[in-house]
């Protein structure tokens, strides 16, 4: 049970806003480090995406890479070797977490794979690969179909290839929030629930705590925002937008090798097809999954119908999901497809121009930030133990973050579409 027994006075070295991954693992290695941390959460530890999310570990995430291509904030190769470094980080993190935290986070190494339904496709992936090989050496392999056959039979024979790594795979969001929460709260953590942030303290032009539903929270040495789709309620001037995501599971099946997947899909005369099936111009939409340890499957993506802003934050599913879902599950998963869809959830993601987080320091002296995570599991945990040793260590970090700078897009002007999915932020951002 994580105890959320708390001191009277409200004054802490550090505060870490926000109770997802990257905010619990920011308050694990800044208490590792001798501090006095408070974290502060709307609701439970890891009640938002970190509680929503497939689990995949992924050391590339394949809606990011995207994300990145064309306009004006298509990553250098600079930017991906350093990327990849902190993703090689993270899942060397990952690797070693269960031992730290005395717990099993169900890191199971059974790949990933994005797979290619046709000889374009095909072709695509295996000039990314590499690239990416080229811009840094990774695990990162092109599977010829027979090998796609024999590894994952689930996908059936109607494939061109897959993008591989064999040390992706999938491991369990709970266990690592709970470890950290769990773990940091043994040596002094102080976790505060049901405390909404409202706004943040300043004096002068300093920031010196936060106020809540329960007071004001000073810190002497800064505060974490660790809010991802959050972010904008506090510091609306960061362009980290909320973008709805869901995720649905299978009835339980025998135990099927199933590595975390992603696959691009179109529709065409209302039917689910390949993504070069559909029409010329159209972006394909993603659908991911994972496989559970008892036999459930996960798959999810973006819900079918545009919304607005603030209703990304919102956590319904319906009909019309269920139904594209289904279609895609029977469509992929071809030798799982006698099984159902029985639950449903949505989560939001953060959305950010590049694609990456905003780790480091802002504008605001004694503001820091761990915020905008797309790829939290791989991502959050190394994020946190970079953010901790970036303010421990006056700026050092084991791992440069430098490209990570929140004020990256300073000075830079968003009229975000007013009705948005994933395909509709990607091509308004690569017209710039
Ligand atoms: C359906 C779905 C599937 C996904 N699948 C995967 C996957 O397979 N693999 C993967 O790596 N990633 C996946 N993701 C993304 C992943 O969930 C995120 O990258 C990760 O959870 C981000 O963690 P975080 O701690 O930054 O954000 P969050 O977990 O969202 O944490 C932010 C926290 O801030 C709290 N908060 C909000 N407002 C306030 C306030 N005013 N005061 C205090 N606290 C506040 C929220 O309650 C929340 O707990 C998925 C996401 C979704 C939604």
């Amino acid at each position: 049970m994580i105890n959320y027994k708390h001191s009277i006075k409200k004054e802490f070295d550090i505060i870490v806003v926000g109770a997802g991954l990257a905010g619990c693992s920011t308050a694990y290695y800044l208490t590792k480090g001798g501090m006095k941390v408070a974290l502060l959460e709307l609701r439970e530890v890891c009640s938002g995406a970190s509680g929503r999310m497939g689990g995949q570990v992924l050391e590339l995430e394949p809606a990011t890479s995207e994300a990145a291509a064309g306009g004006k904030y298509t990553l250098s190769d600079e930017v991906i070797r350093k990327k990849s470094r902190v993703a090689l980080g993270g899942k060397a993190l990952l690797s070693s977490l269960s031992e730290e935290l005395g717990l099993d986070v169900e890191y199971v190494k059974n790949g990933s794979v994005v797979i290619a339904y046709s000889k374009e496709e095909a072709d695509e992936i295996k000039k990314g690969v590499e690239h990416q090989n080229e811009v840094y050496k990774t695990d990162i392999v092109f599977l010829s179909p027979s090998r796609v056959r024999k590894l994952y039979p689930v996908f059936g024979n109607n494939i061109y290839g897959a993008r591989y790594s064999k040390t992706d795979g999938n491991a369990n969001p709970f266990r690592i929030a709970y470890g950290f929460a769990y773990g940091a709260q043994k040596i002094g953590l102080e976790i505060f629930t049901y405390t909404p942030v409202k706004s943040l303290i300043f004096k002068n032009d300093k920031v010196t705590g936060v106020k809540t539903n329960k007071g004001a929270f000073y810190a002497r040495f800064g505060v974490v925002i660790a809010l991802s789709s959050w972010t904008k309620n506090i510091l609306p001037e960061y362009p980290i937008l909320p973008w709805k995501h869901l995720g649905f599971v299978t009835e339980q099946l025998p135990i099927l090798p199933v590595p975390a997947t992603d696959i691009y899909y179109g529709i065409a005369d209302g039917k689910i097809v390949d993504s070069h099936s559909q029409k010329k111009g159209s972006m394909p939409f993603r659908v991911y999954s994972g496989s559970q340890k008892d036999g459930n499957i996960v798959i999810g993506g973006d819900p079918v119908r545009l919304l607005k802003m603030e209703d990304h934050l919102t956590e319904d599913v319906h009909l019309e999901d269920f139904i594209r879902y289904g279609a895609v599950f029977n469509k992929f998963w071809v030798k799982a497809k006698s099984a159902s869809l029985i639950r449903a959830w949505a989560g939001a993601l953060p959305f950010t121009p590049d694609g990456m987080p905003l780790v480091g320091s802002t504008k605001y002296k004694n503001l820091y930030m761990n915020s905008g995570n797309v790829n939290g599991c791989v991502f959050c945990p190394i994020t946190g133990k970079l953010i901790a040793e970036y303010i421990l260590n006056n700026g050092k970090t084991s791992i440069p973050i430098d490209f990570l700078n929140p004020e990256r897009f300073e000075g830079d002007k968003f009229e975000w579409p007013e009705k948005y999915d994933y395909n509709t932020l990607v091509d308004y951002l690569s017209k710039k």
